[in-house]
């Protein structure tokens, strides 16, 4: 099929919900992809945060030639062996909590939020969440994604929610009363512009919720599985939450959401309360297990930590050329680079000149390489970028 053609199906019969590039890609390996017209494209942002140790990584797909030829899903009736490795990786490189398998980031957010009512008192029905927050697009999660363009349409949301500004304590403590059952937050905002908590906006929540019986809810969706330099964000403040959820690079590709919670808390959650019918099917968590295995066999947390900072020095060294790069922010492979003008144009043209990397918040580029990256290939970006942004001047 051509591009054209294939642009021809999905109008005719795919829901156009999506604002899409005129591109067909047909193959992903490492950190590039290929379209259908044979260009390369180097991908700094692959899979919008999923592919976070490349496209196709060789011990994904082995994990999942060898799992598909064995079972592929069993349902939650019984046992399986990959569900329960995969809980034990991910809570030995957590905080020693519990997990709950889903398909994706609002699933994980759905059920933190349900499992946090059923765990507090009854009386306790309110969230805080941030703003700029992002936490998925279900009408929970989608109330608790504190940004006024993406509610517009779907008034009334659910109830109980409450807003404050990011990495504000006194308003948090303004919000907060008996009534909270959670606070919810991401420790670095991703589709709200690469925004860092402080330590101690975290250390303060973790505060709040202890003096309160409140949950304290991380969404790791985006910070999670190594990308930081870490296994979790929340490792680089000196702060424990009760409550994690996970997706996006879990399954190195494939659908897969979790959530993990203290036991105690995990204990809540009993036969019949929440569910999830393809939640911790084999195949995702062959996947997931084979994630984990590639980041430690491989040392991907010290270098995405050491990557992250080469790429935070090029841009530095950009700022200085480039009088539209306002300031570069971020931790490990997850930055930003916040310009005084909309950023799209320059998204745009860096993919004619087969670099593709991602705007968020209209201003703010995101670079998201993949922990595999090499040095070479992001001083191509740069180099790419750098060029795009002298034709703009
Ligand atoms: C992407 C994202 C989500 C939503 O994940 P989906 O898999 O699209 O439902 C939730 N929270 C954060 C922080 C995200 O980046």
């Amino acid at each position: 099929m051509t591009t054209q053609e294939t642009i021809e199906l999905f109008n005719k019969y795919v829901i156009a919900n999506y604002g899409r590039l005129p591109r067909v890609i047909v193959k992903g390996e490492g950190c590039y992809m290929y379209d259908v017209d044979g260009n390369k494209i180097l991908d700094m942002f692959p899979g919008w945060a999923v592919s976070g140790i490349g496209h196709c990584h060789p011990r994904v797909v082995e994990a999942l030639r060898k799992q598909a030829g064995e079972l592929l899903h069993i349902d939650n009736t019984f046992y399986s062996e990959q569900q329960g490795e995969l809980a034990k990786l991910l809570s030995e490189r957590a905080f020693g909590g519990k997990c709950f398998f889903c398909n994706s980031g609002a699933e994980a957010n759905e059920a933190a939020l349900k499992l946090a009512r059923l765990h507090t008192s009854q009386e306790k029905y309110k969230f805080i969440t941030a703003e700029g927050s992002f936490h998925g697009r279900t009408f929970a999660t989608v109330t608790a994604t504190a940004q006024p363009k993406y509610h517009e349409g779907f008034l009334p949301l659910l109830p109980g929610f409450v807003y404050v500004p990011f990495n504000d304590i006194s308003a948090l403590e303004s919000a907060f009363s008996d009534e909270v059952a959670a606070v919810l937050v991401e420790p670095i905002q991703g589709e709200g512009g690469i925004n860092v908590a402080t330590a101690e906006y975290l250390q303060a929540i973790r505060r709040l919720c202890d003096e309160k019986g409140a949950v304290m809810i991380l969404d790791e969706v985006q910070t999670g599985m190594g990308r930081t330099g870490k296994w979790f964000g929340y490792q680089h403040f000196d702060v424990e939450p009760d409550i994690i959820t996970m997706a996006k690079a879990l399954g190195g590709g494939v659908a897969i959401g979790a959530m993990m919670a203290r036991e105690e808390i995990a204990a809540s959650l009993v036969p019949g309360k929440h569910a999830s019918t393809f939640g911790g099917n084999c195949l995702a968590c062959a996947a997931g297990v084979s994630v984990i295995k590639a980041i430690e066999e491989d040392n991907l947390l010290e270098y995405a930590a050491e990557l992250g900072q080469y790429i935070k020095d090029k841009l530095e060294q950009l700022k200085q050329k480039h009088s539209i790069i306002d300031s570069v922010r971020g931790i490990g492979l997850m930055i930003g680079v916040q310009l005084n003008g909309p950023g799209k144009e320059i998204v745009d043209k860096c993919l004619e000149m087969g670099m593709r990397i991602n705007c968020t918040n209209n201003t703010v580029l995101r670079f998201m390489p993949p922990m595999i990256a090499t040095k070479d290939q992001i001083d191509q970006a740069i180099e790419i970028l750098d060029a795009v942004l002298k034709e703009g001047e």
